[in-house]
């Protein structure tokens, strides 16, 4: 990079300043710490030769000087340094500052090292005063350009350095006021419209109202307006809007910022001069296209401010092809450089070009996902890069659902946006209020789409669940039960949202603090992605990719996006070295998870696999039998379900490995509640109501978390894990005699001890022997655990002795690592996150520091005995970039995770191994 060294000391000897001018800069793009984002681009686009404006950028050392020193500034600041950075601003241009008949006028602008758009203040137009703004109307043979930039300095200044804004939301600008009036008064409704008298009475009636309303006159001397424009940069760091956008984007407060002073060049000089924003490619969609608005006789913020609509940027084409050609040379030149797609802002001053800043832009996934393809393919960056362009979260876009952008605008415009939950399944889902599984059916039935509401749900709603396109509880978290099983259906859930005020009785639903009421069958619609309830439909659309590995409604030859999407999840595979599997137990979501590039199934629970139809009833007789033998005949009619489900999950997944976990939750949870259904369920398998009431409550727990689950069950019950085995090794038997090989590996969950796991292993053993006897056919299979409680964590080394593969179950594992119920903690969390007690959700992200401790301790244990054991990750942590990248450095095998998350998973594991 090429920077001349005009070595500015500043008294106290360090460097604080650093100027640039068309050709040559002290700083440069990698200089962002230093000189912010703006700063650093700025030089660095003026070392590149583009045409840039001459200024200096004070560092955001200044800024760390000015809060350390009680608001105060490096000595000699003022009085040495920014003068001589100002001289050479007046050298390169032949203006002076303040010059009564030739002024030099500048901008002062803020910019941090991270962009925070439009939360801290920029001033233009700097150093006209009553003498100078003659000289300026005089040179430029323009009063009412000179006028118009004096009237923009006044009220900038007067907003951002003297503060006057408005009392409060209720209020109108008290300069927007002043302007109105006048143009109310001369009938016109455009500021292009005022000429030079009425500018110069609402520059009058401006500093009046200065004057009035703080009691100070408005600065006339030049070197004066600089001092308070800089301190009102250095202040905005710390103003409140700042201070929460920081807050919600992880930007530390010491950063500081960087503050730039820079020459003026005008847009607003007539009809040879405009001002412009534009992307090196389309932000949306990717496409290599120069996207852009511009308005002619304009200054700043005018494009954005939305008064005046902008043109766009292919009329430049037509209207000033000169321009244009020289805007989209400096658009190639931009990308060949910095490689990437870029934000630029431009201003035309009579014919002439000029850059005022340029970033990296920001864009939509499926624009990410472009971009990083076609720079790949143009030979800009290289496959890794490309990689690391994309975010793994920003794949979302090109899975789910998503509503007509236009038409949900427009449905909140209209006021119909309910309330905001969790975003706990994302995507996009309209259809009619259901509020149980049977109104679901129900609706379906007659070819509609259902959304299930329900307070929170349970795995007796799994039914509904499967039929509703989205979920929407009032209770329960991020990782809740309708918000872990909607992301594994993929279905849209938002979850937890308590603004809502659900009542099954009267099949109807309030809206806290409205008097909305909605009913059984109105339509409403989600979106997962922001957690926003919608009244009534919106059109929603099935993306690309999913038309053709979901739907298969969409050719790949006649999908371009899809396309796109293939080869980047084939470079990922090709740097990863983290295995993915999903988390499946039906095996049309295992074939979806495999056309997802699934190559294992980490997770079956097998309880999802109890729900369906007459299982339930099997299941109820089971766990409500009085002795074993009764116990045994129902289990008899459960194990045909379970060896058929077993079956079809192992066909589904051809010879990729399958985990299944022996049955977890506790028993309660599958026995109806409410008296109505507990009568049903007593005629149906020929008990008294009494009996099965009185059974059902000797199964209450305090606290079933902690209860009666998991291995306990079948060590208190051995014939449940025993035909669950039975079932499994009877399908890899049928499978194996069909000639292709699977290799079961039995998962025991809640294992706390070595002892609980090898008589769980005794049972598997036992009837893994039996079976392959009765079926003359020895098939091979693994017996593994679940590390989930704290003490397995801690007692690994003597539990590998039993286990031929570790399974991390991080749900649990954190609800008993942290003392938090996953399921309550939705009370406490959001405050805690104020606190940045922990950086993310630690429920949705692992806490790497406490809990990742308690995994890599017990993986170094584990494999201290047994060198190849096999390592993995299940539950929802297993789709969460951040975890993926902890596991790719722990060592771990493979992370399991939901179908739809998959490619999200292999792009993260590609990119935690290029690093
Ligand atoms: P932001 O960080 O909000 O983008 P900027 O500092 O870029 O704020 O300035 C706001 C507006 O003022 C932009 O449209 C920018 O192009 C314009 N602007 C800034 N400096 C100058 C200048 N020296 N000459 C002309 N316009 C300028
Ligand atoms: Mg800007
Ligand atoms: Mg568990």
């Amino acid at each position: 990079m090429p920077t001349s060294r005009l070595n500015i000391q500043a008294t106290s000897g360090k460097q604080y300043i650093y100027s640039f001018t068309e050709g040559s800069a002290e700083g440069d793009a990698t200089m962002k710490n230093l000189l912010g984002g703006k700063g650093a681009n700025l030089a660095e686009m003026a070392n590149i030769g583009l045409p840039v404006p001459p200024g200096f950028t004070l560092s955001t050392e200044v800024c760390t000087y000015y809060y350390d020193h009680s608001q105060t500034y490096p000595e000699g600041l003022f009085e040495q340094d920014i003068p001589d950075a100002l001289e050479k601003i007046e050298t390169a241009l032949g203006k002076k500052f303040g010059d009564p008949e030739d002024p030099l006028l500048v901008s002062v602008r803020s910019g941090a090292r991270a962009s925070m758009p439009g939360m801290m203040d920029t001033i233009l137009n700097l150093g006209l005063n009553d003498t100078t703004v003659e000289g300026l109307a005089h040179r430029s043979g323009n009063p009412r350009f000179a006028w118009d930039c004096y009237r923009r300095f006044v009220q900038m200044y007067g907003d951002v350095v003297m503060d006057l804004k408005p009392q409060d939301s209720k209020h109108s600008d008290p300069f927007e006021s002043i302007l109105d009036e006048h143009k109310k008064k001369k009938g016109c409704s455009l500021d292009t419209q005022l000429d030079t008298d009425d500018l110069k009475a609402i520059v009058s009636a401006f500093k009046a109202a200065i004057l009035e309303r703080t009691g100070q006159e408005f600065p006339e001397d030049p070197h004066v307006q600089l001092q308070g424009a800089i301190g009102a940069v250095f202040g905005s760091w710390n103003n409140e809007r700042a201070i929460v956008y920081r807050k919600l984007n992880h930007i530390p407060g010491y950063w500081g910022t960087a503050c730039n002073v820079q020459a003026m060049v005008f847009g607003n000089m007539g009809d040879r001069s405009g001002t412009g924003v534009a992307f090196t490619r389309d932000a949306a969609t990717g496409e290599n296209i120069f996207y852009g608005e511009y308005l002619m006789n304009a200054q700043g913020e005018d494009v954005v401010a939305g008064t005046r609509t902008p043109l766009k940027i292919r009329h430049l084409q037509e209207e000033k092809p000169d321009i244009y050609q020289q805007l989209d040379c400096i658009r190639t030149r931009l990308e060949q450089h910095y490689r990437d797609m870029m934000d630029i802002e431009f201003t035309i001053e009579n014919d002439r070009l000029f850059m005022l800043q340029c970033r990296v832009g920001k864009r939509t996934g499926l624009a990410a996902i472009r971009i990083a393809y076609d720079m790949c393919k143009e030979g800009l960056i290289d496959e890794k890069e490309a990689l690391m362009r994309i975010e793994p979260d920003q794949l979302n876009q090109l899975l789910r659902p998503v509503f007509d952008q236009k038409e949900k605008d427009r449905a909140i415009s209209e006021g119909r946006l309910l309330a905001t939950g969790l975003n706990a399944g994302p995507g996009a889902a309209t259809g009619s209020i259901c509020f149980s599984a049977r109104q679901a059916q129900e609706v379906k039935e007659r070819g509609q789409q259902a959304i299930l509401v329900r307070i929170e749900t349970s795995p007796e709603d799994i039914e509904g669940m499967s039929l509703a396109e989205g979920i929407l509880t009032e209770r329960g978290g991020m990782t809740s039960h309708a918000a872990l099983v909607a992301r594994q259906m993929g279905k849209v859930c938002v979850a937890g949202c308590g603004e809502l005020d659900i009542d099954y009785q009267k099949g109807e639903m309030r809206i806290e603090g409205t008097d909305i009421v909605l009913k059984e069958g109105d339509s409403i619609s989600l979106d997962g992605t922001t957690g926003e309830v919608i009244q009534g439909e919106i059109k929603t659309r099935n993306p690309e990719v999913i038309e053709v590995l979901a739907d298969k409604t969409l050719k790949p030859e006649d999908a371009p996006t899809w396309q796109i999407f293939d080869q980047v999840m084939q470079w990922a595979d090709h740097y990863r070295t983290l295995k993915v599997r999903t988390n499946a137990d039906q095996p049309e979501q295992a074939e979806l998870a495999v056309t997802f590039g699934a190559e294992g199934i980490g997770l079956c629970r097998t309880e999802h696999m109890f729900f369906g139809g007459q299982r339930i009833d099997a299941m109820r007789e089971m766990i409500l039998a009085d002795d074993i033998g009764d116990r045994q005949k129902a289990l008899e009619k459960l194990l045909p379900y379970q060896r058929d489900d077993f079956y079809g999950l192992f066909k589904a997944m051809g010879s990729r490995p399958v985990t299944i976990r022996l049955l977890d939750p506790p028993l309660h949870e599958f026995l109806p509640q409410e008296d109505a259904e507990i009568e049903a369920l007593a005629k149906k398998i020929g008990m008294a109501f009494h009996d099965v009431k009185t059974r059902i409550d000797n199964l209450h727990e305090f606290n079933p978390m902690l209860g009666l689950r998991g291995c306990r069950l079948g060590i208190l019950h051995p014939e449940i894990p025993a035909m669950q085995v039975r079932a499994i090794i009877e399908a890899a038997c049928i499978i194996k005699k069909e000639g292709h090989d699977i290799i079961p590996e039995i998962m025991v969950p809640l294992v706390s001890t070595v002892r609980e796991l090898e008589l769980t292993s005794e049972i598997i053993h036992k009837v893994a022997r039996r079976v392959m006897a009765e079926q003359e056919i020895g098939v091979t299979y693994l017996v593994g655990t679940m590390i989930e409680v704290p003490r397995a964590a801690l007692t690994s080394g003597d539990i590998a002795k039993a286990a031929d593969f570790f399974s991390y179950g991080t749900n649990d594992l954190t609800q008993m690592g942290l003392g938090m119920s996953r399921d309550d903690s939705g009370q406490f969390l959001p405050v805690y996150q104020n606190y940045d007690i922990f950086p993310h959700n630690p429920f949705e992200s692992l806490d790497q520091e406490g809990i990742g401790r308690l995994i890599k301790l017990s993986a170094k244990e584990g494999r201290s005995v047994k060198s190849d054991l096999k390592l993995g990750i299940c539950g929802e942590h297993g789709g969460d970039p951040a975890t993926i990248e902890f596991c790719h450095t722990t060592g771990i095998n493979y992370v399991s995770c939901s179908p739809f998350r998959i490619p999200i998973a292999r792009l993260a594991a590609a990119r935690a191994a290029i690093g």
